[in-house]
């Protein structure tokens, strides 16, 4: 009988020589299991999944463990390790034998008699071969490799270029007059800039922390005006020309529109799709113009009462781009007067926990518990499992909330392993790591959250119970695996609402002294700010989602060199309601769409709010904390993971395809 994995520290002296090993053997077996006579899903796929399932638990260790506890030893290892496995999945995605096997899977007469979920993991296995080029002559293919070697340099330079324009500006201040209104944290470190050069006074940098700051709260309209020029020409023709990055974005979008073609899509935009729940581009267009149309009339009023407070504070007749942070900011003071520091003292980390749980096992049904004696990789670390209403276990998790040197930043959920049924049909149960980046305890003081923490707690662990509720077997299709991209932030943001509701804020909060819960009034200030500037916010997001939209789908080969500026302004005049400088490059360190996965894609951000939202509705239209809707939501949704299309699963919790108002009304702006 098969034992249930558990995280267990790798032995770091024999990782490489093992895991070449286990490629080496997978390799081996994958082979003789594609040249059989009939291939079937339970002679093929499922062996298949058993290889990949004991791959994935030797990965997951270490690339854990390089996440949060990335020493020199873990990291040369995982150096040396990365590149095996890259070039591994690399020759599975050009395995021609096994694309054969799955081919005359798909092309049986028993096909049509597998369980709607096996076709689903046929036909994505499918997809994902012909995507890596699989059908390609040799001669398109080589060409298809060559292609994308050079996106990746390119995406590399775009990145780097980004980075070191950023680094090589900065501004001497000789006189603290200057730097009014700037925290006193930023003033330190424009010190600390100088005296590192050995100057007198301060050094500004466009690091984004000093950026931010000086464009919310300086006080020096010049200066604002300065760095904001500074920062919107980085890596452009305007800037300094060794970080130029004008050619390199027009060849990254030539090459994207050469793979879209080998493939047979007729751009890229097409071909980013063919993984999505938004699977047309004229569905993703729809979504952003109604979204726009929308929510744009809200931006402008919002955007004109910025413009009143200026005139009325500062007897600015005409906002600039460089005024509008530091009007919000100062609006923003003046609406709610409170900081989010001040929030820390009612949100203690272990009632916040306990909230937590408590509120998703009334959702779901199920009981959380603390492990005890369970091996991991700092004492900080807890383990918790989770059973259902009969006391069975259905789950663990690693909750690792502290930020520590070596520990990498941010928050996320990764899966240590999946819901699986093995061939030997002992079923293994899922497990996730989830990570945190949170101010550690002090004083023998419990840790204090702000209400920002809370969400990233909250998201992480909707994350985390999208793979551990889920009743899939199959390894593919189980938990947060085979979820469309565009659809599996989903189940995160959808637990961020339940932040923002009175009665799980009286759950979740407690004055680590006084005990008592988060008061009426800052409540009341704490809502209204949830909402302030939100449509400004929204068309800001549509600017940028348009734009990396049209650039992929209007691109065409010998282009004009304006050609990205021109879909920019033409996108601005239809989008922005705030000023924007003609001098402003801000696509020059778009990296999210040149270096980063969200080519084609920005979109998906505003498209699972939209879902979450209209989800979330659903809880509202009863009495928010339903364990009814939440038993309705865990079958139609969370529990199916990738075993039919987002579309279908969102149609069956909501009984109609999702609508863009949701969004709306959850920022307040149209009456629910
Ligand atoms: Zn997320």
């Amino acid at each position: 009988m098969k034992k249930q994995p558990f995280f267990s520290p790798c032995d770091l002296s024999n990782y490489k020589t093992e895991f070449t090993h286990l490629l080496e053997e997978n390799k081996r077996k994958i082979a003789a299991l594609a040249q059989q006579e009939n291939p079937t899903f339970e002679n093929l796929i499922h062996p298949l999944d058993e290889l990949s399932n004991e791959l994935h638990l030797k990965w997951s260790t270490l690339s854990h463990m390089h996440n949060v506890v990335d020493t020199d030893e873990v990291r040369n290892v995982y150096n040396e390790a990365l590149p095996l496995l890259s070039d591994y999945q690399t020759d599975m995605g050009h395995n021609m034998p096994l694309f054969k096997a799955f081919q005359q899977i798909a092309n049986h007469s028993s096909f049509a008699s597998l369980s709607a979920e096996k076709q689903k993991v046929v036909a994505n296995g499918l997809r994902d071969f012909r995507l890596s080029g699989i059908e390609l002559n040799e001669e398109d293919k080589a060409q298809f490799r060559e292609l994308e070697k050079k996106l990746s340099e390119l995406s590399c330079k775009f990145g780097e270029n980004v980075m070191d324009a950023t680094y090589a500006w900065e501004k001497e201040i000789s006189n603290i007059t200057a730097l009014k209104g700037l925290p006193e944290h930023v003033i330190n470190y424009a010190a600390k800039k100088a005296s590192e050069k050995e100057k007198i006074g301060w050094i500004l940098t466009l690091e984004m922390p000093c950026y931010l700051a000086v464009m919310s709260y300086s006080e020096n309209r010049e200066l604002r005006q300065e760095m904001y020029a500074a920062f919107m020409m980085r890596a452009s023709e305007l800037g300094d020309k060794t970080f130029d990055n004008s050619g390199i974005m027009q060849k990254i979008l030539s090459i994207r529109h050469q793979l879209a073609s080998l493939l047979g899509y007729h751009n890229y935009a097409e071909l980013s799709l063919a993984t999505k729940m938004l699977d047309k581009p004229e569905k993703v267009l729809n979504f952003l113009n109604e979204l726009l149309s929308l929510a744009r009339p809200f931006a402008q009023q919002e955007f004109h009462t910025l413009q009143q407070f200026a005139l009325e504070h500062d007897h600015i007749e005409k906002i600039e781009a460089w005024d509008v942070p530091y009007y919000s900011e100062k609006l923003q003071k003046q609406l709610f007067n409170f900081t989010s520091e001040e929030l820390r003292v009612y949100f203690p980390e272990p009632i916040v926990l306990t909230g937590l749980f408590n509120l998703v096992s009334e959702l779901y049904n199920i009981h959380i518990e603390p492990m005890q004696n369970m091996l991991s990789w700092h004492p900080d670390v807890k383990c918790f499992v989770i059973r259902d209403n009969h006391h069975h276990e259905i789950g663990y998790f690693y909750l690792d909330l502290y930020a520590r040197q070596q520990k990498h930043g941010g928050a996320w959920m990764d899966d240590f392993c999946s819901r699986y049924r093995t061939l030997s049909d002992e079923l293994q149960l899922p497990i996730a790591f989830l990570t945190c980046n949170f101010t550690a305890p002090e004083n023998n003081q419990p840790a204090l959250l702000t209400h920002d923490d809370v969400i990233t707690l909250f998201h992480e662990f909707g994350h985390g119970l999208h793979h551990l509720l889920t009743k899939m077997e199959i390894l593919d299709i189980s938990g947060i695996s085979g979820v469309e991209w565009d659809a599996v932030e989903l189940p995160s943001q959808f637990m961020e609402n339940f932040c923002w509701e009175k009665s799980v804020l009286d759950q979740i909060s407690s004055h680590y002294q006084t005990r008592e819960p988060l008061p009426d009034t800052l409540y009341t200030q704490l809502i209204a700010s949830k909402n302030f500037q939100t449509a400004m916010q929204i068309v800001r997001q549509l600017e940028f989602a348009l734009f990396d939209f049209h650039i992929h789908l209007d691109f065409e080969p010998g282009a004009k060199d304006d050609f990205i500026q021109k879909t920019l302004n033409e996108v601005r005049k239809k989008v922005s309601v705030v000023p924007i400088t003609e001098t402003n490059r801000f696509q020059h360190g778009f990296s999210h769409i040149f270096a980063g996965g969200y080519a084609a894609g920005y979109y998906s951000y505003k498209w699972a709010e939209v879902l979450s939202s209209d989800v979330y509705a659903l809880f509202q239209e009863n009495e928010v904390i339903s364990s009814e809707v939440g038993h309705h939501f865990l079958n139609s949704i969370l529990s199916r993971g990738g075993s039919d299309t987002a579309m279908n699963l969102f149609k069956t919790f909501r009984g109609r395809e999702p609508q863009v108002e949701a969004l709306l009304k959850a920022g307040g702006l149209l009456e629910s």
